[in-house]
């Protein structure tokens, strides 16, 4: 308690209040007390004096008659006896202000008296009186003088004198009384004090914990102050704020949590970074695109954390023109090129940009699938072309060559129908390829034994291989394998295997079929001893119109497209497929299905 403030402040207070209350009623109350004991004693020195002119008039009138006379010794030792008895100073003065008898002194060794304040006010008034020290009795003094008249003749004065010591006495008493007793209220203030203050402190103390608890993100429960009171009313005040931040705490915390969760689902990569391009805010797809740990990254400058320079350049644009920036950066990294697309924009704040916020969403795939289109139109056109300009060449050969013998035209009929097949095969392989792809066909599952489909596509491709002097076997499990699937889809995988394998094996190699189990899948191997593919073509020669070797392949009647089918197909029935091939050595095909169920 002592050491508040508020404490002593109150206390000040009250005491400031004591003090002036004890100073005026001190001042007041001792001057009407003076008043009154002078209005008193006054009073008794008048009565004496008019004894004291009664018994002096005589000797007055005598010094009267004779001015120089020595003053009577009789009125002397009158004087100084009555004096004595009543405790009073007598003095004597005659007209000329002589004194001629007083009860304290002798006469003789006395100053003229004519000019003393009371004797003068008595000549002009009939009575004077004055209050002043007495040098003689070294006291405070009441002086009382009366002018002694004889007719109209001025005959003296007569004074009388008590000491003021009783009075001040009183006076002394009453203001010791005062002074202890504004002590005692100064006590009674320190308790009242003590207490006012401690019902005000100790709910003002508890708030302040509060507050302070509220700062530090506590849950505390309500101060409680009774009453009806200021404190009490702040306290309730109080009380309904921190319930109210409480409230906004928790619902800025829960949208918080949804913004990370949204920012945490998102396919982009987000950044946000304030003024000084240090990071603030960084979901985990945009730690993955810039290679930085997003915990980490937190408070430090974007172009330290993240490893593509494009990015902090794009920041400090955008923080410093105060304008959305948008550019695609390609980054070369471990497992081959990547293209990120960043999108940056200013946010807003007093006087310019207060961060950016930075979008970041990887294209690569997407960039890598236009191109593909692209070459795959470009590649279309290009092979519909060849089989088209070979067919109107023949045609206008023709047409320009009227006299044609039937044998010539009979050949290039032969050569125009095979040019027709061969377009016709490729827009049927792009079909099957686009129907594949398009998978808007309801796709036809059932569950069939692959045992049968393989030996289905084998037997449709003997008589080619037979043509093409190879040897041409199969080695088949024993019991069923049952997938579910598309029968003719996977029938034309397995053919376009078999056929591949035929034309690019030379006469006399050998060409293996076999159906087998690994597990919960069906293997379909097709192994020949033929040209093989070097090892850099393995990834590419699935895609379409991919080609190791343009001109033979073309010359043996292939389309580019035949892996392409067998790739979607495999994979569409959930498969994959695996190649293993050495130029001069031969090739092996794989396709692994899952068995059904
Ligand atoms: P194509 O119609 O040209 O055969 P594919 O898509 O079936 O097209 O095959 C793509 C390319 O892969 C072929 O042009 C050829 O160079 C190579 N290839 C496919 N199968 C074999 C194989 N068994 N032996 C050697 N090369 C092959």
């Amino acid at each position: 308690m002592l050491r508040s403030r508020l404490f002593w402040k109150l206390f000040g207070s009250f005491c400031l209040v004591i003090l002036v209350t004890a100073a005026v009623v001190e001042i007041f109350v001792s001057r009407g007390i003076e008043a009154h004991a002078l209005a008193g004693i006054e009073n008794s020195l008048s009565t004496r004096t008019l004894l004291l002119a009664d018994l002096a008039r005589d000797d007055l009138a005598a010094a009267a008659g004779d001015p120089d006379a020595p003053p009577p010794a009789a009125l002397q030792e009158r004087v100084e006896r009555l004096g004595a008895a009543s405790g009073t100073r007598f003095t004597i003065i005659d007209a000329g202000g002589r004194v001629l008898a007083d009860s304290e002194e002798s006469p003789a060794g006395m100053d003229n008296h004519g000019m003393r304040p009371e004797v003068m006010a008595a000549a002009a008034a009939g009575t004077g009186s004055a209050v002043r020290y007495s040098l003689t009795l070294r006291t405070r003094m009441m002086y009382l003088a009366r002018s002694v008249r004889s007719g109209d003749r001025r005959l003296g004065t007569v004074r009388a004198a008590l000491p003021l010591a009783a009075v001040d006495d009183q006076l002394g008493r009453f203001r010791s009384a005062v002074t202890f007793g504004a002590l005692l209220a100064a006590a009674f203030a320190l308790l009242v004090g003590a207490a006012a203050a401690g019902r005000i402190i100790r709910p003002l103390n508890a708030l302040a914990e509060q507050a302070r608890g509220l700062a530090r993100g506590e849950k505390r429960g309500r101060v409680i102050a009774p009453g009806r009171d200021e404190v009490a009313e702040l306290a309730r005040s109080f009380a309904s704020m921190a319930d109210e931040l409480n409230d906004r705490l928790a619902r800025l915390t829960d949208e918080r949590n949804k913004l990370e969760a949204i920012l945490a689902g998102m396919v982009e990569g987000v950044v946000a970074v304030n003024r000084e391009e240090r990071v603030l805010h960084m979901n985990g797809v945009a730690g993955r695109l810039l290679g930085a740990d997003p915990e980490a990254s937190i408070g430090r400058p974007i172009w330290e954390v993240a490893r593509m320079p494009d990015v902090g350049e794009a920041v400090t644009r955008c923080i410093e023109e105060n304008v959305a920036v948008s550019r695609e950066s390609h980054q070369t990294g471990p497992d081959g090129e990547r293209i990120i697309e960043l999108y940056g924009s200013p946010l807003a704040g007093d006087g310019g940009p207060a961060g950016a916020v930075l979008v970041l969403h990887e294209v690569t795939e997407l960039r890598r699938l236009e191109s593909v289109r692209r070459d795959f139109v470009a590649n279309v056109s290009h092979e519909l072309k060849t089989p088209l300009t070979a067919i109107r060449g023949l045609v206008e050969t023709m047409e320009d060559d009227q006299a044609m013998d039937a044998d010539t035209r009979r050949r290039f009929l032969a050569k125009i129908g095979g040019q027709a097949e061969r377009l016709a095969a490729q827009v049927a392989d792009l079909l099957a390829l686009s129907q594949l792809e398009a998978g808007d066909r309801p796709v036809e599952r059932e569950r069939l034994d692959l045992g049968e489909v393989v030996r289905g596509a084998f037997g449709a491709l003997a008589t080619a291989a037979d043509r093409a002097g190879l040897v041409y076997e199969a080695e088949m499990p024993g019991s069923p394998l049952a997938v579910l699937g598309e029968r003719l889809a996977l029938e034309r995988a397995v053919g376009n295997l078999l056929d591949n394998a035929i034309k690019y094996t030379p006469r006399g190699g050998r060409i293996s079929l076999r159906l087998e189990r690994a597990g919960r899948e069906a293997v379909v191997e097709v192994a020949d001893t033929g040209i093989g593919i070097e090892p850099r073509h393995h990834k590419r020669i699935f895609e379409r119109f991919y080609r190791v070797d343009k001109a033979r392949s073309r010359a043996l009647g292939g389309t580019g497209l035949g892996l392409a089918i067998v790739k979607h197909v495999v994979l569409s029935h959930g498969g994959r497929v695996e190649l293993d091939s050495q130029p001069g050595r031969g090739s092996r095909f794989r396709l692994y299905l899952p068995l059904a169920t």
